[in-house]
């Protein structure tokens, strides 16, 4: 079994939910997505968001037209077993992910990871829930790692245990994913992380990431994380985006 750490108590947490009453007196929330005075995200936009369901790759976990294996899973096999993703990269949820990221909006962390465990099954009591990791800059610049506070929320959420901290890094800059084409997706985040043996050898390990495109983040994690001793990594996202090069969909298109 691996070491496990006691994480540090994150004081700013504690005092950010002691005092997010009194802040939510004086500036009532909106909702990010429709700016309804309440909630930080309404139950009416929480209920817009769409579920992958069941019509998809039964590793990567992309959506198709039929339930199956796509063709990149069938022709260069994952290092991760499975991915699930709760919804679809689409309207509502596209622009609260923005909120939550780049707006500040770290207490969405709390709705989100709950709408995603409702749709996700749990995962086995023995995994460990790992965040992908930002690079120290990036989240020196942000000021949290989105990822993170997803895991540590769904971990509440599925009385799973979150991995001890730094069992798995980003040890180089890369490029945002976002601009880049398939191929050159993998090549930018190849060997850009790595895992601490002593947390992660013989362990389950479940990543937690907010959005999935291609699944090449998520593959340089899990080959990492194999690399340091893992027995097995999958991963589970809030969202799936779409992305559909030529000669990327289902077997029936070969
Ligand atoms: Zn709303
Ligand atoms: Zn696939």
């Amino acid at each position: 079994m691996p070491v496990t750490e006691e994480r540090p108590p994150d004081r700013s947490e504690q005092v950010r939910r002691l005092f997010q009453p009194v802040l939510d007196l004086i500036f009532p929330p909106r909702c990010v997505v429709c700016g309804r005075l309440g909630d930080e995200l309404c139950t009416r936009c929480l209920a817009t968001f769409s579920p992958l369901g069941s019509s998809i790759c039964r590793v990567c976990g992309v959506a198709l037209p039929t339930p199956g294996l796509c063709w990149h899973c069938r022709t260069q096999p994952p290092a991760f077993t499975r991915v699930r993703s709760a919804f679809h990269y689409e309207d509502g949820l596209r622009r609260a992910i923005h909120a939550f990221k780049y707006e500040g909006h770290r207490t969405l962390a709390v709705p989100l990871a709950a709408a995603m465990a409702r749709v996700l099954p749990p995962p086995p009591t023995a995994a460990l829930l790992c965040a992908v990791p930002l690079s120290p800059a990036r989240e020196a610049e942000r000021g949290y790692n989105q990822a993170e506070l997803l895991a540590r929320e769904l971990a509440r959420c599925w009385g799973a245990r979150p991995a001890p901290q730094g069992a798995l890094r980003r040890v180089r800059e890369t490029l945002p994913q976002v601009e880049l084409d398939y191929r050159t997706r993998q090549e930018n985040v190849a060997g850009a992380f790595t895992a601490r043996s002593a947390q992660v050898r013989d362990a389950t390990i479940i990543l937690v990431d907010d959005v999935c495109t291609t699944g090449a983040t998520l593959n340089a994690c899990s080959e990492a994380l194999l690399k340091g001793g893992a027995c097995s990594v999958s991963a589970v996202t809030l969202a799936r985006a779409t992305f559909k090069p030529a000669g990327y969909g289902s077997v029936a298109d070969l």
